[in-house]
């Protein structure tokens, strides 16, 4: 790697990413909000910096998805803050709604003892369906069927670069499979029965396995080994998912569709509090060659607490190298080292 930015591909070029322009150079791709209509003005604050950085440029539709209707003030208010087309999609209950297979007592008494141990939105019934739906189920909405590439965008986040390429043409011309900003390490009491799920479902199908997969990333028991005991191997180390710009051919592929179901009918999103963000990036780190994951270092993001900020005159408000806001000891939250450790020395680049 040469540290440079990735080749400027497709920059808005006369009319091509026009919104309207049914020849344009836009791939099948989507923004994608999960959101509530309660969290109207934090969306549109991370619209407006998205369209000001990078969508003006390539109009790419936003996909909006909520588990109720959302309301003409949601719509409006969206819509006019984009000269992208908007779409307004329901979740249908079958994919959002408790599984049958779930007991709801011992979901209740899982709940009570995670939130013994702290862990965040344990007894929120939707935070779980949220998780779920985000690992398993999104892109079985039929509102995404044509569609390959999506990125994923929450409220209240922030983006502080000018990016002058189509990203989405980057991930599909350079043959990419996820791209990320932020490496973190998870709550290992939300996920304590994770990875030794997932061993057993590699032990009945070690052919989904990649060739050059990222095991040694994923058990890294270097850094925080207290992690990796409490989450029973599993280092927790993954890719922050409020940002993500992926290919749903992965999510869709046999071996993902197959540990997703492992996953589901095990009954972790419920009896414990799986993230979509661990599930994903341990399927990434075994059933994807490491080459297929992108760092998106150029793109200035940020969720609460944490940033990527580029070093770079393109960003503005984001402090070059700026990890995290708030206590110190978030500092040791970052696991990117980790990442960059296993797969090559990227990260020394940004001087990270
Ligand atoms: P956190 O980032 O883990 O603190 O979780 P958030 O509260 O940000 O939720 C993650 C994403 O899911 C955000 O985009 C939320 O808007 C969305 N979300 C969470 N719960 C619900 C829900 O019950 N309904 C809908 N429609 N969206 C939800
Ligand atoms: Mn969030």
């Amino acid at each position: 790697p040469t540290g440079e930015p990735p080749e400027p591909l497709h920059r808005v070029n006369g009319n091509n990413y026009a919104p309207n322009n049914p020849n344009s150079d836009r791939i099948n791709a989507t923004l994608l909000s999960l959101v509530r209509n309660s969290e109207l003005e934090q969306i549109v604050g991370s619209m407006q910096e998205l369209e000001q950085t990078w969508n003006h440029k390539f109009n790419y539709p936003w996909t909006f998805f909520n588990d109720e209707p959302f309301t003409e003030e949601f719509k409006k208010v969206t819509r006019a803050n984009t000269n992208a087309e908007c779409r307004y999609e329901l979740i249908p209950k079958e994919h959002w709604e408790i599984p049958s297979w779930i007991n709801r007592d011992l979901f209740k008494e899982s709940a009570r003892i995670l939130e013994e141990q702290n862990i965040q939105y344990a007894s929120m019934e939707s935070y779980h369906q949220m998780c779920r739906w985000n690992s398993g189920l999104f892109y079985h909405h039929p509102a995404l069927k044509d569609m390959q590439y999506y990125w994923r965008v929450e409220p209240h986040v922030n983006f502080y670069c000018d990016v002058d390429y189509d990203v989405f043409r980057y991930m599909r011309d350079h043959n990419k499979t996820y791209g990320f900003t932020i490496n973190i390490y998870d709550s290992p009491q939300s996920i304590p029965t994770l990875w030794p799920e997932t061993v057993k479902f590699l032990a009945a199908n070690n052919q989904y396995l990649a060739k050059d997969n990222a095991m040694g990333w994923l058990t890294d028991s270097e850094r925080r080994p207290e992690h990796n005991k409490i989450a029973h191997g599993y280092s927790t180390c993954h890719f922050w998912s409020n940002f993500e710009i992926a290919d749903m051919n992965f999510w869709r592929s046999p071996a993902y569709e197959a540990y997703f179901e492992h996953l589901d009918r095990a009954g972790g999103f419920f009896y414990e509090r799986w993230g979509d963000a661990p599930v994903h990036s341990i399927a990434l780190g075994l059933f994807e060659d490491v080459s297929k994951i992108h760092w998106f270092k150029d793109i200035g993001y940020r969720h609460i607490p944490f940033f990527n900020c580029p070093n770079s005159p393109k960003c503005k408000k984001c402090t070059a190298g700026k990890f995290f806001d708030g206590a110190d000891w978030l500092k040791k939250e970052d696991c990117r080292p980790s990442w960059f450790n296993h797969v090559g020395n990227e990260w020394s680049l940004n001087g990270g």
